[in-house]
């Protein structure tokens, strides 16, 4: 009997745009004589677009207005094996749709509730990496009625880290509001960026030079395993929204030009890590290898990574033999599997 699949793609995040496109290439990939799949696209506001809407924004790349409220549609996702909420940042990749599916008793694919609400905090992954003893550049937490109450003891905090530093919303992606502080009279600007889009602010020493940014794919449960380590290089000064999304901004390198003990710690690193905060399923946990030093700090992890066939992750899992459409046939085996 064939699979029923229900592949949730768009929704809330600043992220909308490349969950379409990720969906248009899994919608592809899955293949039809092992599953039904049915596409639903939310839309900005939240709302799950009915089948002609869908299909529209699946084209044009732009989710309509109207839908159904959530909490209406949920009901009629009984039926399905599994779901593949192809959702990034906020509202798809935290833990809420997870909760969701997870009440009703759907499988799906990826993390559940915990790996995906603690992945997506930088504040909450760097504690739990902490306490696995994983190196991480030196943070700290804001929290935003601290800086509208008490900025000077922000302010304080941050110069701690000394510059240039990173201030980021904790719960974001794509780079979108981060900053990279140089001076002390760019602070204010960056916090006020940052607490505009989150309550809770992280403040990132930088690595002690410009460091190398490589990335790794896991995949799997309880004994996932990690693909070859892939490298991004770019002229910017750091890997912000604009090299991420402008074509031909940043290359890939696959596998990344390391010493091989170097691409092993990378591995056996991501996979600590994905252990430490509850993954499942997949991810892609990105780096900085600062090369004048030898030091292997973690960055991120990402749970729901850019899913485009031209993106890191199936990228990483093709060099290791899979292709696009047995990596995407995995997951949901994956997300089936008994635990
Ligand atoms: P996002 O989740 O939006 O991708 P990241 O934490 O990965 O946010 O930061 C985006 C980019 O900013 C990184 O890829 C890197 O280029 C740069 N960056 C972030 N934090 C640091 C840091 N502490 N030191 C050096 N570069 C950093
Ligand atoms: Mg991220
Ligand atoms: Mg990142």
């Amino acid at each position: 009997m064939k699979k029923r699949i229900l592949l949730l793609a768009g929704g809330q995040s600043g992220e909308h745009e490349v969950s379409l496109m990720s969906a248009r290439s899994v919608l592809s990939a899955l293949p039809r004589d092992q599953f039904d799949v049915t596409p639903v696209v939310i839309s900005k506001q939240g709302r799950w677009l009915p089948p002609t809407e869908t299909q529209r924004a699946l084209e044009s790349g732009e989710a309509a207005t109207g839908g159904d409220l959530v909490l209406h549609r949920v009901a009629s996702a009984e039926g399905y094996d599994a779901v593949f909420p192809l959702l990034h940042g906020p509202m798809g990749e935290d833990g809420t749709v997870q909760g969701l599916l997870t009440l009703a008793g759907i499988p799906f694919v990826g993390s559940g509730v915990l790996g995906s609400a603690v992945s997506m905090d930088k504040v909450m992954t760097k504690q739990v990496l902490e306490s696995a003893g994983i190196a991480q550049v030196a943070w700290r937490l804001a929290v935003r009625r601290e800086w509208q109450q008490n900025p000077q003891g922000v302010r304080d905090r941050a110069a701690e880290l000394g510059f240039p530093l990173f201030v980021k919303p904790a719960n974001l992606g794509s780079s979108v509001g981060i900053s990279k502080v140089g001076a002390p009279d760019e602070l204010d600007g960056a916090l006020n960026l940052a607490f505009g889009l989150d309550r809770r602010v992280i403040l990132e020493a930088m690595t002690s030079h410009k460091p190398r940014e490589v990335e790794v794919g896991i995949l799997g449960n309880d004994a996932p395993i990690a693909s070859p380590v892939g490298e991004l290089r770019f002229e910017a000064d750091f890997y912000d929204y604009e090299t991420k999304y402008t074509e031909g901004r940043a290359t890939m390198h696959i596998p990344a030009p390391l010493p091989p003990e170097v691409a092993e710690r990378v591995r056996a690193e991501a996979l600590r890590a994905f252990l430490a905060l509850d993954c499942a399923g997949l991810a892609r946990v990105d780096f900085f290898y600062v090369e004048e030093t030898g030091e292997l700090l973690l960055n991120e992890v990402n749970t729901m990574p850019g899913f485009t066939t031209t993106s890191m992750y199936p990228k990483l899992f093709e060099a290791a033999g899979l292709s696009y459409s047995e990596l995407v046939t995995r997951l949901v085996g994956l997300a089936l599997e008994e635990r």
